[in-house]
């Protein structure tokens, strides 16, 4: 959706209400204990802190901007007059302003007795003409600069929001959905023009040319002035009521459009699901469903918004009348020229555009308000796992001790998923988690990346806590391999590079070459500039592996996490990937989650984890003759009868 949009565009798309121009939405972020959402600034406030962020550095293009807009606004208060002359002229009730008949005099005069007046009447025909084209000349420089404007803060403000997004712990983006997420940082962030372009600038420019209109209205007429601002507050008090049903609306649009957003993103990520248990249908009434929520809130909004228009319209139509019958009477009573009646209907008339755009600006700001709340939602979110005050970087290569000491984790308050774990892995030594599904394998792998931090006891790095070192030197000393191979559309050696993008052409190529990449790799016609398409769909599980396996060569970090790397490969591929892996685990503290006996019998200690407590360790050797879960679980994986439980 194209935003940049001058105040009248603003309107329709505002009128059109389904195209959730109002970026609103307060639709709170899912489950994560939200400090912030408890104390709700009021929208003002909200509003000062958005234009806060977002003026930085635009102050000058500001200033200019509203200083043409304004003088826009001056120059086109002048319209109404030269129709006032020329009634005047043509009743010929008053006398008209020297400097005019000045320069009327100076143009060749028409023969005929009405010679004079009509030359007159063209220098004020001409004058009507260039204070519209000045006047429209100015407003497109000044739309043109503030809306400029307006959407570098849309930009500045994008990329803060993304930075800080991906910033944020796996805890918040486990709890809160892609489509969410996506939403406020491509449209939540349109806030901050909204309030600007169809908030704030049309506010100002309207309230200086409503004090003009005003203040010429007062100096002609008193008694005209005071029923123009009687109808100004019954227009206020109309706006008011209206503003808390138009929020609401507004909000419950977004909160639809997001919803909507979102179910788009989760069909499309699992659409080989979808397409494999044909569900198409399905799907596609879920997305209806949604979709129509989203489409009835619009309706009600656009009704809304409609109604509010015609009202004023009404109230403005009542408005003109009355001035113009109040002035008429004044020139009955011969108080007032039949022009004045002219020059007060234009600025009743004049009025209602200043007006007209107040209501909708009173919208445009809730509806920023909202929108600006929920990029506030994420902006105040601080990681709980960020960098100490006192981090230190870990500026040599570790040994790579790893030691876990009385470690407790779990995700949800009340259910454990880690109790109690002591391991301690030597300096390149290769562990190895083994359990059923859902023992807690991964999470403990994920706690030493730092994913999330353990609820009670410590991990320790050659000797050092965890928490100790920042973040990024934590992180650049482990590589890890996922179960699930992380590819992005790009690339096979941009997404190697992905974890060294300065390594030279030479390491990337022992690196495919270490992880058994490099022969499928040479035997495409692009080698590494084919492309791996989203996800790395165009490759096969065990590319995809082999891809992942090389960054992790290439990262050559000192301690290697490997969650369950042959997963899902038949049986040559994983015989191959094993070379690999030992390579790649030899002299580096490894830990490897993995269900294949095959994986894990040449690691030097295998830990045995069971609804999050550890039940056994050991060699391959040793657990195998020792009656208990890995027995079991061997023999279960080579055919063999398991010992019924007592
Ligand atoms: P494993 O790797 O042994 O299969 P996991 O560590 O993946 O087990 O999961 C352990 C438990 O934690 C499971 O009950 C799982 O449902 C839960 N769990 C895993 N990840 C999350 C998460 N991000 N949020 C909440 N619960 C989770």
């Amino acid at each position: 959706m194209n935003r940049a949009s001058n105040d009248s565009v603003g309107e329709g798309i505002n009128a059109a209400a389904g195209s959730a121009d109002v970026a609103a939405a307060a639709k709170p972020l899912a489950s994560v204990a939200d400090p912030v959402a408890k104390r709700r600034p009021g929208a003002f406030a909200v509003a000062a802190r958005l234009l806060r962020i977002a003026v930085r550095g635009e102050l000058w293009p500001i200033l200019a901007g509203l200083a043409l807009m304004l003088s826009g606004a001056l120059v086109g208060l002048l319209q109404p007059w030269p129709l006032k002359f020329i009634v005047d002229a043509l009743a010929g009730g008053t006398k008209p302003p020297p400097l005019l008949t000045h320069i009327a005099s100076v143009l060749p005069q028409g023969a005929g007795p009405h010679g004079a007046t009509l030359a007159y009447i063209s220098v004020l025909c001409v004058g009507l003409l260039l204070i519209s084209i000045v006047s429209a000349g100015i407003n497109l420089l000044s739309t043109w600069v503030l809306v400029a404007s307006g959407l570098r803060m849309v930009f500045k403000l994008r990329c803060r929001m993304f930075d800080h997004i991906q910033r944020l712990p796996v805890s918040f983006h486990d709890a809160s959905t892609v489509g969410d997420s996506l939403y406020r940082v491509t449209w939540d962030t349109y806030s901050v023009q909204s309030l600007f372009n169809q908030g704030l600038v049309p506010g100002i420019t309207a309230t200086v040319t409503l004090v003009g209109i005003a203040f010429v209205m007062v100096r002609q007429d008193w008694s005209i002035g005071l029923v123009t601002l009687l109808v100004a507050i019954v227009l206020v008090v109309l706006i008011r009521r209206l503003e808390k049903p138009t929020t609401e609306l507004s909000t419950a649009v977004h909160e639809h459009e997001s919803s909507v957003s979102t179910r788009v993103q989760q069909t499309l990520v699992g659409i080989r699901a979808v397409q494999a248990f044909g569900r198409e249908a399905f799907e596609s009434d879920r997305f209806a469903q949604q979709a129509s929520k989203s489409l009835s809130a619009s309706l009600r909004l656009t009704v809304l918004q409609t109604a509010a228009q015609s009202g004023v319209a009404i109230l403005f139509a009542f408005g003109t009348a009355a001035v113009v019958w109040l002035a008429a009477r004044r020139v009955i009573a011969g108080q007032m020229s039949a022009g004045d009646v002219v020059l007060l209907a234009g600025y009743a008339a004049m009025l209602f555009k200043p007006l007209e755009t107040l209501s909708y600006t009173a919208n445009s700001i809730q509806g920023s308000v909202a929108g600006a709340r929920r990029v506030f939602e994420i902006l105040d979110r601080r990681s709980s796992v960020a960098d100490a005050t006192n981090a230190r970087m870990l500026d040599h290569r570790p040994q790579g001790e790893v030691v876990l000491k009385k470690v407790s984790f779990g995700y949800r308050p009340g259910l454990p998923v880690l109790r109690e774990i002591d391991l301690r892995m030597p300096p390149g030594s290769a562990i190895a988690l083994v359990g059923p599904s859902g023992a807690g394998k991964t999470t403990l792998a994920s706690l030493l990346v730092r994913f999330y931090d353990p609820l009670a006891g410590c991990i320790t790095l050659d000797g050092g806590d965890i928490r100790g070192i920042t973040l990024e030197s934590l992180r650049h000393n482990i590589a890890i391999v996922p179960q699930e191979p992380v590819l992005f559309d790009a690339s096979i050696g941009e997404n190697i590079l992905y974890s060294r993008p300065h390594a030279s052409g030479a390491d990337l190529e022992a690196a495919a070459r270490s992880a058994g990449a490099w022969e499928f790799i040479q035997s495409l016609p692009q080698g590494f500039d084919t492309p791996v398409g989203e996800r790395g769909v165009l490759l096969s599980g065990g590319q995809k592996q082999r891809i992942s396996l090389a960054r992790a060569f290439l990262k050559d970090a000192q301690i290697i996490v490997l969650d369950e790397p042959t997963t899902g490969l038949d049986a040559q591929t994983e015989a191959d990937l094993l070379v690999s892996l030992r390579r790649l685990m030899a002299g580096r503290t490894t830990i490897i989650i993995s269900h294949h006996f095959s994986t894990v019998r040449f690691v030097d200690q295998i830990i045995v984890l069971e609804r999050g407590h550890v039940v056994q360790r050991g060699t391959h050797e040793a657990l195998i003759k020792e009656p208990g879960l890995y027995q079991s679980l061997y023999r279960l994986q080579h055919g063999e009868p398991v010992a019924e439980a007592p």
